[in-house]
């Protein structure tokens, strides 16, 4: 484990772990641990690891629900982060919802629905947080989090800041935010409707997803991104990667699944480094039978080897905690 830095470094602030195992904050349980480890349950709290994390020239990473997060088997040197107490509550203002940057999506679908406020019903499919949802601009089938986001409480190591989603620079699967930048609430506003009417939308979308998608897999849903890309001739990374004969393909405990290729499966005792080869595999067969690239859609924390190939085809667009200057949201 690396210490915080030189002498005189400040000490961390109460609550701080060491050592904090993360494959279990993951949907896909692989990784190892993280060096700094912090549950913060208000943004005073949230505000004041982050500037110690400045300070001490410590990276920072978030984590969610861990839904679409890929942790490195040498782990994390750095803070990880993962929002709770007041900070993952779910509030109803009116017709608005305030959400903290760790209340689960399922939840707040559901929670939603019982309020008789409709907008936020795709959530019930996306097993992510509302940050983590802000940060990948997720979507799903039957709505977009654009449509619904009014405003976003950010922190970071200079304070908490409200942001409205016009400078969030949302495209598919992207926003500005960078490691150090953490929603630490989210601000919706919804429609009403009738209770039954928004039940009766989630079941359609809950038998939509168990039909086209595999249940009860260690997975963070969809690997790769679609891509933009003529050669693809309109076709979704799945369809690329079945076409390409990678459903079922498996490289030591990850397996690419039989229902969906663009769906790794943590079959028990899979790695991280496990999971990248069944990337990296699969990624080539695609591009020499298309040549399409296909760019990851998972996030990674910590340092991961990618391929030799794919180091040349440019740098894959994961994060890797780079947090340095001129990146991302400008927080003043
Ligand atoms: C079965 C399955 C189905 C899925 N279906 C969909 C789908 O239909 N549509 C879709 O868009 N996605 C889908 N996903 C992917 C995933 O659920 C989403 O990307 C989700 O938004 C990730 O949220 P999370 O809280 O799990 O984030 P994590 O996976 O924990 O983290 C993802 C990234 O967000 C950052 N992050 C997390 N919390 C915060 C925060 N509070 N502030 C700033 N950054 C933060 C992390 O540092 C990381 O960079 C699916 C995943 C699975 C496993």
């Amino acid at each position: 484990m690396s210490s915080p830095s030189a002498a005189g470094s400040p000490g961390p602030p109460a609550g701080v772990e060491t050592n904090h195992p993360l494959w279990r904050l993951t949907t896909v349980r692989t990784g190892g641990n993280a060096d700094f480890f912090a549950a913060p349950d208000s943004t005073e709290l949230l505000v004041e690891l982050l500037d110690w994390a400045r300070r001490s020239g410590l990276r920072v990473g978030v984590i969610g629900s861990g839904s679409n997060l890929l942790v490195s088997d040498d782990g994390f040197r750095g803070l990880a982060l993962k929002l709770s107490g007041d900070l993952s509550g779910i509030e109803r203002r009116g017709t608005d919802v305030v959400c903290g940057g760790g209340a689960r999506l399922p939840s707040v679908a559901a929670k939603c629905a019982g309020w008789g406020l409709s907008g936020l019903e795709f959530g019930v499919n996306i097993p992510g947080t509302a940050g983590g949802a802000v940060r990948m601009n997720a979507n799903a089938y039957g709505g977009r989090l654009a449509d619904v986001l009014h405003r976003v409480e950010v922190c970071s190591a200079s304070g908490s800041a409200t942001v409205e989603p016009a400078e969030l620079g949302f495209s598919y699967r992207h926003s500005n935010l960078t490691d150090g930048q953490v929603v630490s609430r989210a601000f919706f506003s919804l429609k009403e409707d009738t209770t039954e009417a928004i039940k009766e939308r989630l079941a359609e979308m809950r038998a939509w997803r168990r039909d086209a998608q595999p249940s009860g897999i260690k997975t963070f849903g969809s690997t790769f991104k679609n891509p933009d890309d003529s050669r693809a001739d309109g076709r979704s990374a799945g369809q690329l990667l079945d076409a390409a004969g990678c459903r079922g393909l498996s490289i030591g405990g990850a397996r690419l699944s039989e229902k969906h290729a663009n769906f790794v499966d943590n079959m028990g005792d899979a790695t991280t480094a496990d999971v990248i080869a069944v990337m990296s595999a699969a990624r080539r067969r695609v591009m020499e039978k298309f040549g399409v690239t296909l760019e990851p859609e998972v996030q990674v924390m910590g340092d991961v080897e990618w391929p030799d190939d794919w180091r040349q085809s440019g740098e894959p667009e994961v994060d890797q905690g780079d947090q340095g200057p001129g990146r991302g949201l400008d927080l003043g």
